[in-house]
């Protein structure tokens, strides 16, 4: 069975690069009747932190990538928080220094460092051997590792020797034999490092599948070598690539919202963010590009990853956005729009509101705006021509006589006053619209009549004319 995961570090918010792993694993579970699993990478104790773990948690409820097994609900290859999972990771590299494919490392991190600059220094690649680092693990040091409460580092014996990779997105990837050196796998203080605690985990929790970002290319070949080590089945790989900006250069804050949250905030809705990150690094066989969550699980398959790196086009996800929301029923929108809305707007008035606006609206976040004067009355008015006054009074006495307020009768007053008068049909119409809105575009003319009511239409036209 197909069993994948998305493991992010709880070390801030959940970008667009994250969201779009998390939801390629997503679709990958969900097409292949598998499961979808989330780990929190948290060991890293400095920069982790209990609220970004919730905040992503709450970001991945929200796009509606919904888990079979995580910290939150546990599952049977528990516990899912990486901080919860140290005896193991010691536990297994005991097991591998029994083997004589790790060792014991009694050297000082700045020891370590040093090294690293000696061999930098002197043009060589900053490679450890079991030969550099035994040497420091003297009677002497290990006593004052124990004096002073610490544990030795536990380094891996990366066997020289060259791996092939074979990535579903990337093809085949070789890493030659020592391109890299031996590593850590516990530091001094416990902690596993990333390469070594997500192979336990990935093995343990049998994961079949890995995707991710291809910044973490280099680190499988540590990976790998580590499966060997323990003569665990590797998973198959899938390193999709980095995210650009709409520049070339890889996708930061400098080219405006990049994380879940503040789409969020702005009214995007996650369908829109979910259709926009699947087609960044992959494609609909059909070349369909609205797609709904469902659409996409019946379509997705890892052969149509595309290896080049994926452009990131906010104006392309302001139209994704606007045609998911023209999809949805206006009862929704309605409830939508009150998140973005002065509390003590009357909901009935808003579901009349929002048929008319519907197709303008590309972020929710606009609403106010869009909608601002069927709450307020313009107050930059145009020119009153003598022409306009006199076809304007018309206007007024004829939208007096309505009886029944509705667009026939509405239009039947247009009518009648547009026989005699003096002003263009252009440009009664267009008056008319700043005089109602002091704008010069927004919904039909028509629609904000209806709407507005007969009241307070009358009420603007008089403005205008006093
Ligand atoms: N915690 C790692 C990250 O957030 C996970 C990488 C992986 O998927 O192996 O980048």
């Amino acid at each position: 069975m197909v069993r994948v995961r998305f493991a992010p570090s709880p070390t801030g918010y959940l970008h667009v690069g994250g969201a779009r792993t998390a939801l390629f694993n997503y679709l990958f579970a969900r097409k292949m009747g598998g499961k979808f699993i989330l780990r929190i990478e948290d060991t890293d104790i400095e920069r982790s932190e209990k609220v970004f773990e919730e905040q992503l948690i709450s970001a991945l409820k929200w796009l509606g990538l919904d888990w079979d097994e995580g910290p939150d609900i546990g599952g049977d290859y528990g516990p899912y928080r990486q901080s919860e999972r140290t005896e193991l990771y010691h536990k297994y590299a005991q097991e591998l220094v029994k083997q004589g494919k790790a060792y014991e490392v009694y050297a000082y991190p700045e020891e370590i460092e040093a090294m690293r600059e000696q061999l930098l220094a002197e043009g060589k690649p900053p490679h450890y051997t079991r030969e550099m680092l035994e040497p420091y693990n003297t009677e002497e040091r290990k006593r004052e590792y124990e004096e002073k409460g610490l544990r030795p580092a536990i380094y891996f014996s990366m066997p020289r020797k060259d791996y092939i990779i074979n990535d579903v997105v990337k093809g085949e990837v070789v890493f030659k034999a020592g391109s890299v050196g031996d590593f850590a796998l516990l530091r001094s203080n416990g902690m596993p490092t990333y390469n070594y605690a997500c192979v336990i985990d990935d093995g343990l929790m049998k994961i079949t599948h890995v995707l991710r970002g291809d910044d973490h290319l280099s680190n499988t070949v540590k990976q790998v070598a580590l499966y060997e080590a323990f003569g665990w089945d590797t998973p198959v790989f899938g390193h999709v690539s980095m995210i650009l900006g709409p520049d070339g250069s890889k996708l930061s804050k400098r080219h405006g919202a990049t994380s879940v949250e503040e789409f969020k905030s702005r009214g995007y809705l996650p369908e829109s963010l979910v259709n926009f990150l699947a087609l960044l690094g992959w494609s609909h066989p059909e070349g369909k590009e609205i797609l709904t969550k469902q659409e996409l699980v019946e379509s997705f398959s890892l052969e149509r990853l595309v290896k080049n790196p994926a452009i990131f086009n906010p104006e392309k996800l302001r139209w994704m956005n606007s045609e998911h929301i023209r999809m949805k029923p206006v009862r929704e929108i309605v409830l939508l729009a009150k998140e973005f809305m002065s509390k003590d707007i009357d909901e009935s008035y808003l579901e009349k509101i929002i048929p008319a606006v519907k197709d303008r609206i590309e972020e929710l976040s606009q609403l106010p705006e869009l909608t601002e004067f069927f709450f307020k009355r313009p107050e930059n008015l145009p020119e009153k021509t003598p022409e306009a006054h006199e076809t304007y009074e018309n206007l007024l006495n004829e939208l007096k006589n309505i009886e029944n307020w509705n667009k026939e009768s509405i239009y039947a007053a247009f009518k009648n006053v547009m026989k005699g008068a003096k002003l263009k049909g252009k440009d009664f119409y267009m008056t008319l619209r700043l005089v109602l809105t002091g704008k010069h575009e927004g919904p039909e003319l028509i629609d904000i009549l209806e709407i507005l009511g007969k009241e307070e239409v009358l009420a603007r036209i008089e403005q205008f004319l006093s």
